[in-house]
């Protein structure tokens, strides 16, 4: 190389700009060190929320028609309308809100989309977020993107009678002033399996009558709910519906979380502004995914087969794990299992989960990481997320597994 161009190089090195990062504290997610675990050791994978099992053979022939047939070109910006109007009947259906189908109901790459461009679009600099602890991993570096502030309020552990976590109104109030823009809600709840109530739409109404919050909900659990639980969602009540922001996707409800094809419905006026956020971030999302599943949805009674079948897993890998050291707790919803590991000692769930991987080859997801510092000794109750949505010959091999400990 002559010198004039390896001259060009250093100056053009010395001149590259400081790297900034804004978000120094993040790393590769929980799911993918813990796949990368499960990988390295050939552990059954029960930690990301996956199935291990194809969707419904009619559901690939319909996507599989729709592009073949065409369009196979960019989607309308807010979601392809057959899409929009099947997403319109389920919501009304389960959440018992009717949304308009074109100012009010926007297709997402994924839960994930709808949640951020929601976040982006609504949370402003110095806004408060409140979160509830453990919270889903992705809503707190959005809300520092969008240059709000987190605030998390930690749901009651379990222990001392109580079978599960469970949400603390008054510590939810406490944490809520005039500087909250968003409250996120997550039910189905990821990782405890908790689902809503009537009283907590009381205590719900109750806040939002005191102070002009919007509310986020991340419902991509919807349609697995256990033992007969009547479905609650804020939206159902009209008073907490017009502050709203209802999420969630088709991932667990279709089996195929690799799509990432999710939605939102939200209020016009509150809908305008996350689709100035999504217009810019994707535009718009894969057609011929869409119109399959448009039509799909048409044919078949998919939604409702799914809350039995995660019941009976629910059901297996706990009778299974009777056998084991390891102590299930209640799980009303969702395709997550939380389990005690107190009688195999007291590491840090981080570390209890690399042991079980290691030593029993069972990848599990600790309960630690959805809060804020996952060392801290209050993130930290032994417990760990299990993930059912399996087959159950994969879920028999890992109580097998398991029974060693
Ligand atoms: N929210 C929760 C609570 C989740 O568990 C997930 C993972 N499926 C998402 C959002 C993201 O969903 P998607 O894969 O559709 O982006
Ligand atoms: N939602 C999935 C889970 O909780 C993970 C999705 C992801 O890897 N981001 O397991």
């Amino acid at each position: 190389m002559n010198t004039s161009r390896k001259q060009q190089i250093f100056v053009k090195t010395k001149q590259m700009p400081t790297l900034l990062s804004k978000l120094p504290n993040v790393g590769d997610t929980i799911f993918s060190q813990m796949n990368a675990v499960a990988n390295e050791v050939q552990a059954i994978n029960l930690g990301q929320g996956f199935p291990d099992y194809q969707p419904d053979s009619d559901l690939l022939d319909v996507v599989c028609q729709a592009m073949m047939r065409g369009p196979n070109q960019y989607a309308p910006m807010i979601g392809v309308p057959a899409l929009r109007q099947a997403i319109a009947n389920k919501v009304l259906a389960l959440q018992g809100r009717q949304y308009d189908v074109d100012q009010e109901i926007t297709v997402t790459s994924g839960a994930s989309e709808a949640l951020s461009a929601s976040i982006l679009a609504l949370v402003h600099p110095a806004d408060e977020v409140v979160l509830i602890d453990p919270a889903y991993d992705l809503y707190a570096p959005m809300v520092t993107l969008a240059g709000g502030k987190t605030v998390r309020v930690a749901m009651t552990p379990p222990g001392g009678g109580q079978s599960n976590f469970a949400l603390d109104w008054d510590a939810i109030a406490a944490a809520i002033n005039r500087n909250t823009r968003l409250l996120v809600l997550n039910f189905p709840h990821n990782p405890s399996g908790l689902t809503l109530r009537d009283a907590d739409l009381d205590a719900l109404e109750q806040l939002a009558a005191q102070h002009p919050f919007l509310i986020l909900l991340d419902e991509a659990y919807e349609h697995i709910v256990f033992d007969e639980r009547v479905y609650c969602s804020p939206v159902a009540r009209p008073q907490l519906a017009e502050r709203c922001v209802l999420v969630s996707s088709f991932a667990k409800t279709l089996q195929i979380t690799g799509w990432k094809i999710g939605y939102c419905c939200a209020p016009a006026a509150i809908s305008k502004e996350i689709r100035k956020v999504h217009q810019y971030m994707v535009f718009s999302v894969n057609t011929p995914l869409q119109q399959g599943i448009a039509t799909y949805l048409s044919q078949s009674n998919a939604t409702q087969t799914l809350s039995p079948l995660y019941q009976r897993k629910r059901d297996r890998l706990v009778q299974g794990l009777s056998k084991t050291r390891l102590q299930p707790l209640r799980c009303e919803g969702t395709f997550f299992l939380l389990v005690d590991t107190s009688k195999l000692g007291d590491q840090q769930e981080r570390q209890m989960a690399i042991r079980l991987a290691r030593e029993a080859g069972v990848a599990t997801i600790p309960v630690s990481a959805f809060y804020e510092n996952p060392q801290a000794a209050e993130a930290n109750h032994q417990l760990l997320r299990f993930c059912f949505a399996k087959q159950d010959a994969t879920l028999d091999a890992a109580i097998e597994r398991l029974s060693v400990l």
